[in-house]
């Protein structure tokens, strides 16, 4: 039998096959073009055992050089990396081939290039099959906080005043446990609540608004100093004015002191709602003498400016007067509470999870512009996903938000963490989507922009030549044609010719040595050999220049290039397996061709990727099919193609970077 007839029956290519089989015990030779016919039957007949037997032994072996890569240690056995991370990158910190973790990332369903950033979640659970621990790089988070700090207000700070309106201000309710925070919250959003008219159910998204004298007023609704100091984990002003409650029949406590301490650091004007005035116990005197002798507050009619309102969340006394303070005391900040509806919008997470439906589920709040369906989101330039559904606390489906509104959105890749700021934009891909919850987890999910320097590449040279004066010259004309991605470093300039030093110099510090005007002793072109160091010596000052821009070419990150080929609808699914489909639809649009990459669309939205690995027209197999024409086709890749969806095809080209 032909090694390539067998090759076909076992669904392989002919050389995989002459790969595999010496590996398996059947020595037919690197080069066979037939193969007897008893041991292909026996190969027929055991090949899934086979495959089986060389993919164990292989991951074992690939295993063990793991474990000795980690013992001596040439890999590391844990990285810590930024919350998002090139594939390259983590190849690299990993010490593991591009290639497997490309193939690691593929078995998970992700089709990544290697310059596609990857998400933290995707790359530990990559990390745990491929033997390396993962863990988040805190120490770059929170430098990287730092740099949204003030993001919201920076922008608004930039906007024409003439663009900018007025929005509703929004309210954060802190206080000691059991105080009676979301019961003040509760009779606030039953009383008075925004839009009502639309009979939806209301639900718990993080925030809701109510209104009073015809204006909205947006609460925040997860009560407590924890959850405001998590929105504000990344430094977003998120809140105008806060309510800082006190039980009357309790008084000033330890989180109550905490609570106004966050208060007063936030700079947030505030007033304080001393609540349970309906129980017997109560004591508002006492309540105010308290936060005179703890926290060195002195109340209005005590002379001094802290706002005080004596209510019950209970019995619902006093909240109409609570809301008109809030007003008025959010009416003195106005100049703060402004934005402009026209921008583009940027807001904070104040609640993210994972749905067993829905998959990531986030509410945000608007700080500016507004917010629309379709909109694309990113998180410090990764694109994170597009707003798919925007939902109003009241279960009204919105088109778009405005300033202030807080609003649930569907269409994340990933959740997002509380107090990450997101913002509507061009972005960069991001790969991944293995939704574990992170909103817990205050400190992480944010990307790392990239640190001076981390991603120039740098090309090291020793320079030696006749005189210093040429050696100045060089280095002059060279400084010249650095660029931002990779620039030329001149470990040292030295006088005379080449020799032994340099070359240990050069080795050591993978670094090429230039000469201009000197020579190679006989010696020394031995040792230069031996070591494998790059030595090239020039007369003409031009012909080093140009030697040293393409070596600098050479370095340079290829960039991938997506190229869209075509688009097709899907009218029949004949088959779905595991891992396939084979599915037949007609060209809307340029061609399809047999093995490139294709995006599945449901309504617009990009459900999955995949490949294609056989194409057919006519029941014939083609290479491609042009518009109008109907074919059939293997799709490789989760099997979610449904008919009516849209097949966009693509292909990825490695170009060259250039100077
Ligand atoms: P939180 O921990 O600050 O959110 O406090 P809650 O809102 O859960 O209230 C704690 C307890 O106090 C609950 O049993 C409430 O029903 C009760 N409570 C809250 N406000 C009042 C009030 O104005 N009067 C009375 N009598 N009880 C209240």
């Amino acid at each position: 039998m032909n090694v390539t007839e067998l090759a076909r029956i076992l669904k392989i290519t002919p050389n995989d096959l002459r790969e595999k089989l010496p590996k398996m015990g059947f020595d037919i030779g690197y080069k066979a073009i037939k193969i007897d016919q008893k041991t292909a039957q026996t190969i027929m007949k055991e090949w899934p055992f086979l495959l089986r037997k060389l993919q164990t032994e292989e991951a074992e072996k690939a295993k063990e050089e793991r474990a000795e890569m980690i013992a001596t240690g040439v890999a590391p056995r844990a990285i810590a990396i930024p919350s998002f991370i090139s594939v390259r990158d983590f190849s690299a910190l990993a010490h593991l081939p591009i290639n497997k973790v490309l193939a690691e990332l593929m078995k998970n369903g992700v089709f990544a290039s290697m310059n596609e950033k990857i998400d933290f979640d995707t790359a530990s659970i990559i990390g745990e099959s491929l033997d390396v621990g993962v863990t988040l790089d805190e120490k770059n988070e929170q430098e990287n906080s730092g740099k949204s700090d003030k993001k919201v207000e920076e922008i608004l700070s930039k906007e024409n005043q003439d663009n900018l309106i007025v929005r509703p201000p929004v309210i954060v309710v802190m206080g000691h446990v059991d105080h009676g925070k979301t019961k003040l919250l509760d009779t606030i959003r039953k009383t008075n609540i925004a839009g009502g008219e639309h009979g939806g159910i209301t639900q718990h998204i993080g925030a809701y608004q109510a209104v009073k004298n015809d204006r909205l007023i947006t609460f925040i609704d997860t009560p407590g100093h924890e959850a405001f100091t998590a929105m504000r984990s990344r430094g977003a002003k998120i809140a105008d004015v806060a309510i800082l409650v006190v039980a009357a029949d309790d008084g000033v406590q330890p989180q109550t002191i905490e609570a106004y301490k966050i208060i007063q650091a936030a700079g947030l004007p505030f007033i304080v709602a001393i609540n349970k005035i309906d129980k017997p116990t109560a004591n508002i005197d006492r309540v105010k003498q308290e936060m005179s002798s703890k926290m060195n507050l002195l109340t209005e009619d005590w002379g001094g400016k802290i706002v005080c309102a004596p209510i019950s969340a209970l019995a619902g006394t006093g909240i109409n007067e609570l809301l008109d303070l809030i007003l008025l005391t959010a009416d003195a900040e106005a100049k703060n509470m402004k934005a402009n509806p026209d921008a583009p919008a940027i807001g904070t997470v104040i609640e993210a999870r994972v749905d067993k439906n829905s998959g990531p589920v986030a509410s945000i709040l608007v700080q500016n512009g507004t917010l629309r369906l379709g909109d694309q989101l990113t998180l410090h330039g990764n694109i994170v996903g597009k707003v798919r559904a925007l939902k109003a606390y009241n279960g009204e489906e919105l088109k778009e938000a405005l300033p202030s509104t807080p609003v649930k959105i569907l269409g994340l890749k990933t959740a997002p963490a509380v107090g990450d700021v997101l913002e509507v934009g061009e972005g960069e891909r991001v790969k991944g989507g293995f939704n574990k919850i992170t909103s817990n987890n205050f400190s992480s999910a944010v990307a790392k922009e990239e640190g001076e320097g981390a991603d120039i590449q740098k090309l090291n040279l020793i320079i030696k030549s006749d005189v210093l004066g040429s050696a100045e010259a060089i280095e002059e004309s060279l400084m010249k044609i650095n660029t931002e991605e990779v620039k030329v470093k001149i470990l040292t300039k030295g006088l005379g010719n080449i020799i032994e030093g340099d070359i240990a110099r050069a080795e050591g510090s993978s670094a090429q040595i230039i000469g201009f005007n000197v020579k190679i002793s006989p010696q020394i072109e031995t040792l230069i050999r031996e070591k494998g160091v790059k030595v090239h010596t020039f007369n003409i000052i031009y012909d080093l220049i140009e030697y040293v821009r393409e070596e600098m070419q050479k370095i340079i990150t290829p960039k991938v290039q997506r190229q869209e080929i075509g688009r097709l609808k899907v009218l029949a699914i004949f088959k779905t397996e595991n891992r396939s489909q084979v599915v037949g639809g007609k060209v809307l649009e340029g061609q399809v061709k047999n093995n490139v990459r294709v995006e599945v669309l449901k309504n617009k939205v990009m459900v999955a990727q995949g490949k294609i690995t056989k194409l057919q027209a006519g029941k014939v197999d083609v290479s491609y099919v042009e518009k109008d024409q109907e074919c059939g086709l293997q799709y490789e890749g989760k099997p979610i193609i449904e008919k009516d969806d849209i097949l966009q095809f693509f292909e990825e080209k490695e170009i060259a970077g250039k100077l």
